[in-house]
Parts: structure tokens; C-alpha cells; sequence
């Protein structure tokens, strides 16, 4: 049997015919840049989130970007703030603070959920804090209560990072309704995937959206007139038509993979796996299942000759990569234990019972 980390082939010919009637349906109308789609997606997504905008844009990485952007504009942030994020995230997170001119402050994740917690939070908060990046890591939600009570107090802006957690909820409010503003990706791979890049933000915060939305556009909010420096940075029709079809099956996405966690969960006992943190289903929609394993590479090697794929999130974490020399002498031990020993297991809402458990045997029988 051969089993693959994540198969868009399989993902998406389940609606092989709906993808192709609604890119027919763009190519003819002769309209491909922000028209009736795109309106209609973000309405639909905001609704599916529960929030009152959605403003589209080229991708995830461009959603972080103009947040901040946005709230510089407003005069909420300024060069030289200092923004808490998790230090084990993906770069994107961190890009979004470097490229605005603002400076990241890497905090220690929580040892059992790999995501930030509110005592880390609390710990680095100074003066020049203005801000908290609240990552929902391997689709799974940070504990936004207990940090949006935190961050109100303090008068602190909490942009999410919902790039992987599409759904994901505390007491039913779904990521992208609990920070200031939220960043989405819809990257192909992501739970909701188009066929190509997109991304969008989340708010319910009216002023931010208009500024959004202009800035994304050339800084436009009326053709030929701009207001802001802006970026090209939009969300075409063809991409809003397919993510406007694979919204409507994104909650039963969720539900399988859920389902898929679960297995895993009860049913992996190899002492050399260290399985992830599962204690309120409703709080991770399992974007990825990562398990932690000392002799990582002997262990993907063999799994690999078994024809299961596994993928490393992430195998450097951002202070130690070339690209922030300026952080590397920085030592964060369990980030750098994180990135060490994690592996992702194959998670496909596509794979069937018996490929699950022959994911879940092959583990089992493994002996160092
Ligand atoms: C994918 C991802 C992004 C960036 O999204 P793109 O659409 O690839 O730009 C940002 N943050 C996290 C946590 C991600 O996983």
C-alpha cells in the first residue's frame, strides 16, 4: 500500500464537476478581477466564520502583511513596536512583523499544545508590547479567551494566524471571530485549499476593513484616487469561484479528519510516539497530526520504505534560519525540541479506514 502525506488529486476530484462548471462560469462572464465571486466568497466566509467582514487577497502571507500595515496606517502601531509571537511558527508569521518594520518578540510555546499560552504572554508583556500574534498551530485554536481577556486589559492588538485552522472554535466561536483581525491562507494544501494561491482577513472592526480593502487595491478606494501607499494584492475570481465550491464541504473535511485524529489517537500505543494534545475535539480542526519521535529520521526512513509519506513541520525553527542572522544566537530549548523531534503523519481528508490503520499498524510494529 502506498500512502500519501496529503493527495489534492484525490482532494479535489471529489468535485471534479462543480470546479469546472464554476471556472466556466468566470471565463465566460468576462469579469476575472474582484466581481460577483470574490463579493460572494467573502460574504460566505465571513458567514461560515461568523464575522462581520472578509477582505480577500493574493495570500495568506499578504493577509499578516497589510493587517499590520493597516494598523500602522491607523496609527494603532508604529516602526520599532514590539509584536509576541510563537517561536516555533512558520517564517510567514514572523515575515509579517520584519517586513513592517516592527520587531518580533519570540515567546516559548505551551510544552503539551504547541501553541502560545497566557503565562508566556504575560511574561515577556513590557512597555513596548503592542501586540500578540496568536498562531493556531497544526490547526489547532490558542486559548483566545483567556488571551483576548488578557490583551482588552492591556490594550494590546491580537492578530490570529488562522492560516491552519479554517474552523476551528472555543465555546463554538470559530478562529478568525476572537482577535482584532485574522489572517487566512488558502493556499492549496491548507484545509480550505484553492487551486492556486489566495488568502483573506477576517474583522469585525469597520475602519480596519475599509483600510484593508484599499490597500490591497493600489490604496484605492475609488478607481484612479489613492489614498494609501498600497500593493496589488487581490483575489481573483477564478480562485474565489473554486474556494466558493470547497467552502460547502469544508465542514464535512473537518469532520474526517477529525475522525482521523481520533484513530490515531486511540489506537497508536508504540511507546517511542509521543502523541499530540487532544482534549476539546472542537479545538483543533488537525490541519496537521504531529507526533513527537526521538530518532525522527530512522523512524520516517522506515515508515517510508513502508510506502507512508510524513512531512517535518518545520525541521528549522525562524531565529535559526539565514534569514533572521540577526536572531540566531537566540536559544529557545523547547522550540529548538519542537523542530527536533516532530514528524506529520499522513492526514488527508480523502484517506480511507484501511489506509488509516495500516498507518496505524505499521507505527505499532516499529522497534528501534
Ligand atoms: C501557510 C501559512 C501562512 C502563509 O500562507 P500563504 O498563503 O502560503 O502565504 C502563514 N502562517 C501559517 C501558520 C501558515 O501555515
Amino acid at each position: 500500500m502506498k500512502i500519501n502525506f496529503l493527495d489534492l488529486q484525490s482532494v479535489n476530484n471529489r468535485y471534479d464537476k462543480e470546479l469546472k462548471e464554476a471556472c466556466a462560469r468566470v471565463v465566460d462572464s468576462g469579469w476575472y478581477i474582484a466581481g460577483n465571486e470574490l463579493n460572494s466568497f467573502e460574504k460566505e466566509f465571513a458567514s461560515w466564520c461568523g464575522v462581520k467582514h472578509c477582505i480577500g487577497v493574493a495570500n495568506g502571507l499578504d493577509a499578516l502583511i497589510l493587517t499590520i500595515r493597516a494598523w500602522k496606517l491607523l496609527g494603532l502601531l508604529k516602526e520599532g513596536d514590539e509584536i509576541l509571537v510563537p517561536a516555533n511558527t512558520y517564517i510567514a508569521t514572523v515575515l509579517a512583523i520584519s517586513e513592517n518594520g516592527l520587531k518580533p518578540v519570540f515567546i516559548e510555546p505551551d510544552v503539551n499544545t504547541f501553541n502560545i499560552s497566557l503565562d508566556q504572554i504575560k511574561k515577556h508583556t513590557n512597555s513596548k508590547t503592542k501586540a500578540i500574534i496568536a498562531v493556531h498551530l497544526y490547526g489547532r485554536i490558542c486559548p483566545m479567551d483567556e488571551i483576548m481577556a488578557y490583551a482588552n486589559e492591556k490594550g494590546l492588538l491580537v492578530l490570529e494566524d488562522s492560516a491552519q485552522a479554517h474552523g476551528a472554535s472555543i465555546n463554538g466561536i470559530r478562529a478568525g471571530n476572537w482577535g482584532h483581525a485574522s489572517g487566512f491562507s488558502f493556499y492549496p494544501g491548507k484545509n480550505l485549499g484553492a487551486l492556486g494561491d489566495a488568502g483573506a482577513i477576517t474583522t469585525n472592526n469597520d475602519e480596519l476593513e475599509q483600510v484593508l480593502r484599499a490597500l490591497r487595491n493600489y490604496g484605492s478606494h475609488k478607481k484612479y484616487e489613492n489614498i494609501y501607499k498600497g500593493v496589488n494584492s487581490r483575489l481573483d475570481e477564478i480562485q474565489a469561484a473554486m474556494l466558493r465550491v470547497k467552502l460547502n464541504y469544508l465542514d464535512s473535511d473537518t469532520t474526517a479528519r477529525q475522525r482521523i485524529a481520533k484513530k490515531y489517537i486511540s489506537q497508536i500505543n508504540n511507546p517511542v510516539v509521543q502523541l499530540p494534545c487532544n482534549d476539546i475535539e472542537e479545538q483543533s480542526v488537525w490541519h496537521l497530526f504531529v507526533i513527537k519521535v526521538k530518532n525522527r529520521k530512522v523512524f520516517s526512513d522506515y515508515l517510508s520504505s513502508a510506502g507512508i509519506s510524513t512531512l517535518i513541520h518545520y525541521p528549522i525553527p525562524p531565529h535559526k534560519q539565514k534569514a533572521y542572522a540577526e536572531y540566531n544566537h537566540y536559544n529557545f530549548p523547547l522550540t529548538e525540541s519542537i523542530h527536533d523531534s516532530v514528524l506529520s503523519l499522513p492526514m488527508d481528508p480523502t484517506m480511507t479506514n484501511e489506509q488509516v490503520e495500516f498507518v496505524i499498524q505499521k507505527i505499532n510494529e516499529f522497534k528501534l
